[in-house]
């Protein structure tokens, strides 16, 4: 099958790599053509685990081929996906549909006969129907259909998830375009036994910002929890566990931090999708009202393991992504974090291993280390903000070393904080007072630690190729 992606993002260069990886032949188009010659060279614009060789074989096999040309890559496609971005406005954070709909106006001109044309961007619900009617103006009723096809990809973890997804969502409303779009999916993720859900395009729009807004709820709700378990000496790791064996609970996304990362954009698209509609919907926005008030408590928390003044001190800030494994800077919540520090007069030092380069567009004045114990040389705390696994892995008496003063402020409970005390670390971690680590045998904890990984691993189930 011929497919063009139009937007070759995170999620657009993801998703036209997998659609090759199946078999079809994919143009991935994109209007920056920096970032289109890049890709011609081989070069992948963004960190993705098991991207770059992915692109390299299909590149290579002829199946997957980049462009600025819109005109030419849609040409005789099937199925064409629109998968630009949809930033939050600024000041009033709803999605700006302003790269969508300039989109969809040019494919309307574009686009040959009985194209089905899918928007994979987050969008507001509804806003497949204004593309049906953009679409519409130039094309005859019934020569093309839209279709919503909402993508559920965790950055870092995007090929896994494109290839072996819980669930496929279709909105489309014809039966030829669901037809097709059932085709496109069925082989590769019929083996897996991958549920296909078929329903209305608004519908299908709803289901990914209203997925979003749980998630964010899930987090905000153990982000509370720990803030309990650190006033009564519990440990929010071991109640997590404790929660999330239980199988209508689930394991993922128990683990508290610094906020809820993108999720909140769902919550906060879902609740204006409400309010437009006159429903109030007071468990997202309380969810959002404390996410954000949360933001504001992690400062204070670095601030007071510091004494309360850290004007002229020094800060080591370990790992800036919003997560591990990608080098996505949005959302991530270590801008604010120490935003908020430099506007109390601390001065940050700051490590990632490959986000420093998107980190150096959104923050200022900070010292930027690719060396984690560069970093940390002669700061006053380090604060555990993403946890890489070169962050995990950290060497805690070489670290201490390097230190001015021996404090550790771990915002991911990704340190052995126990360890990190007995060797002389005044240590602040998310969920658990200073109490809290001998507070259990060691055999529990090594049973406990045993159950967490593998609760959390799932499994990969290998998906081959096949052409079409
Ligand atoms: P991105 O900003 O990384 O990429 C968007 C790309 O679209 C850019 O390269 C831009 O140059 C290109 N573009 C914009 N207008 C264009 C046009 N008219 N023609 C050709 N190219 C154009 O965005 P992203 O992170 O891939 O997100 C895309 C959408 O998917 C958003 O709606 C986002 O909310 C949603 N989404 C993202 C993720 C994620 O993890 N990043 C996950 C699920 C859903």
């Amino acid at each position: 099958m011929k497919i063009a992606v139009i937007g070759t993002g995170y999620v657009g260069l993801v998703s036209g790599t997998c659609f090759a990886e199946w078999g079809n032949r994919v143009v991935c188009v994109d209007r920056n053509a920096e970032k289109i010659a890049a890709l011609r060279q081989g070069r992948i614009p963004i960190y993705e685990p098991d991207l770059d060789e992915l692109v390299e074989r299909n590149y290579a096999a002829g199946r997957l081929d980049f462009s600025c040309d819109v005109a030419k890559a849609v040409e005789g496609a099937a199925i064409v996906f629109i998968a630009v971005g949809t930033p939050p406005h600024l000041g009033h954070g709803d999605a700006d549909l302003s790269f969508v709909y300039p989109a969809a106006r040019e494919l309307a001109a574009l686009i040959s006969s009985d194209t089905v044309v899918v928007i994979k961007s987050t969008v507001p619900v509804g806003t497949s129907d204004v593309v049906h009617r953009i679409i519409g103006t130039v094309r005859a009723a019934g020569t093309f259909a839209v279709a919503s096809n909402p993508a559920f990809l965790r950055e870092g973890a995007a090929v896994r998830d494109f290839l072996v997804p819980d669930r496929i969502v279709l909105g489309v409303e014809e039966e030829w375009a669901c037809q097709r779009l059932v085709e496109l999916y069925d082989t590769p993720i019929e083996r897996q036994d991958t549920p296909v859900i078929i329903t209305m395009r608004r519908t299908a729009e709803l289901i990914k910002h209203a997925a979003n807004a749980f998630l964010a709820t899930k987090i905000t709700f153990i982000n509370e929890l720990a803030d309990l378990c650190e006033e009564m000496g519990s440990d929010v790791a071991e109640l997590a566990l404790g929660m999330g064996l239980d199988k209508r609970i689930g394991a993922s996304l128990l683990a508290a931090g610094p906020d809820g990362s993108c999720f909140p954009k769902g919550a906060l698209a879902l609740l204006q999708t409400a309010q437009d509609h006159g429903v109030a919907l007071r468990i997202v926005e309380e969810t959002l009202a404390v996410n954000e008030a949360r933001k504001r408590r992690m400062a204070r928390k670095v601030t007071k393991a510091l004494g309360g003044d850290i004007d002229g001190l020094t800060i080591a800030i370990l790992g800036l992504t919003f997560r591990p494994d990608t080098d996505d800077m949005r959302d991530a919540p270590s801008v604010p974090l120490i935003e908020t520090l430099q506007r109390l007069g601390g001065r940050i030092r700051a490590y990632d291993p490959v986000g420093i380069e998107n980190a150096a567009k959104v923050l200022s004045s900070v010292d930027f280390y690719d060396d984690l114990y560069e970093c940390a040389r002669n700061a006053d705390a380090v604060v555990v903000m993403t946890e890489w696994e070169t962050i995990r892995k950290i060497d805690l008496a070489q670290l201490k070393q390097k230190l001015r003063q021996p404090v550790l402020i771990d915002l991911r409970n990704a340190l052995d904080t126990e360890a990190a005390r007995l060797i002389g670390f005044r240590v602040c971690a998310i969920g658990k007072s200073a109490s809290t680590d001998s507070s259990l045998r060691d055999i529990a904890k090594q049973r406990n630690r045993q159950r967490a990984v593998k609760a959390a691993t799932p499994k990969l189930v290998p998906v081959t190729m096949r052409e079409k």
